[in-house]
């Protein structure tokens, strides 16, 4: 029995900062790791080449294993290449290898190419339907740090899109332009994307210039800015070298705390209208 409620229909979120190193794959990890420890069923797709959030959740992705450089770009299925999370049965993971820093220049010449991954997951939704498996409660897909095309079809297979802010110097830096980007898939590629949730990382409470990027970014964006910020935690770091996400190495941290509470905000609030799956 879950100890969280499953949303009204699958929940795609697109977790995304081109700046590098602000908490993306961690958050996606964590809060994927959360949803499914309270009963949820979620699926993460790495859409990194580094595949760091495979990694985390203990999925293979040595170079050559079946990986979403085979979905995007040899048209695979994604069930084709997904591994279930050691840890978490209801948790799946579409791996990224090495393979995938290639995708990004191959894509430029394709059909379809912004659209290839909103396809598959629309195509594994259906096929999940037809084969009598459970409904998915949220994919989360892990971005690189660019506004490439592999970050273009995130955004265009996404309904909601998270950004990580970082709470250091500079944090802001960038996030107009990452704001335009996402209003541009909005007008040219898909209509009901939303910029639904920003999460501030690493926290640390005692410095006053986090407290000062938390206070600006929350009179920026007062509806999106979650109420949890994620503490600086030795734990949460640590955890991707056991091949595990913080929630299940050291489940009473400050940091699994933190992302279990940041996933119960997530799921009480509302999916934005006019997503459809
Ligand atoms: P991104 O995916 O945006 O590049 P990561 O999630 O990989 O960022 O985080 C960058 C680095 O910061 C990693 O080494 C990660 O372990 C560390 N990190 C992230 N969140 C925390 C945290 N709350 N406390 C301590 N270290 C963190
Ligand atoms: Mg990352």
């Amino acid at each position: 029995k879950s100890a969280l409620p499953s949303p009204p229909r699958t929940r795609i979120i697109t977790v995304a900062n081109q700046k590098g190193g602000v908490g993306k794959t961690t958050s996606t990890v964590n809060l994927a790791a959360a949803l499914a420890k309270a009963g949820l069923h979620v699926l993460v797709i790495d859409a990194d080449p580094q595949g760091n959030a495979s990694t985390a959740l203990g999925a293979d992705h040595r170079s050559g294993t079946p990986s979403m450089y085979d979905v995007l770009i040899e048209g695979d299925t994604l069930a084709s290449v997904l591994q279930t999370c050691p840890q978490f049965p209801s948790l799946v993971v579409a791996p990224a290898t090495l393979d995938l820093s290639g995708a990004e220049i191959e894509l430029v010449n394709m059909v379809s190419r912004e659209t290839r991954l909103r396809r598959a997951i629309e195509d594994y939704i259906i096929h999940r339907n037809e084969a009598g498996l459970t409904r998915l409660d949220y994919i989360l897909i892990d971005c690189p740090p660019s506004l490439g095309l592999l970050t273009v079809n995130a955004f265009t297979a996404g309904d909601e899109v998270l950004i990580p802010i970082q709470c250091e110097y500079y944090a802001l830096e960038g996030l107009s332009q990452l704001i335009k980007t996402v209003e541009l898939i909005r007008e040219h590629l898909n209509p009901h994307l939303q910029l639904s949730t920003i999460l501030l990382t690493m926290y640390d409470q005692r410095t006053n210039l986090a407290r000062q990027v938390a206070d600006e970014v929350r009179e920026h964006f007062p509806r999106q800015t979650l109420a949890t910020a994620i503490p600086r935690s030795v734990r949460v770091s640590e955890a991707p070298s056991h091949a595990q996400t913080v929630i299940s190495y050291e489940p009473s941290s400050s940091g699994a705390l933190a992302y279990r509470e940041a996933a119960q905000e997530i799921n009480q609030r509302a999916q934005p209208a006019g997503a459809t799956r």
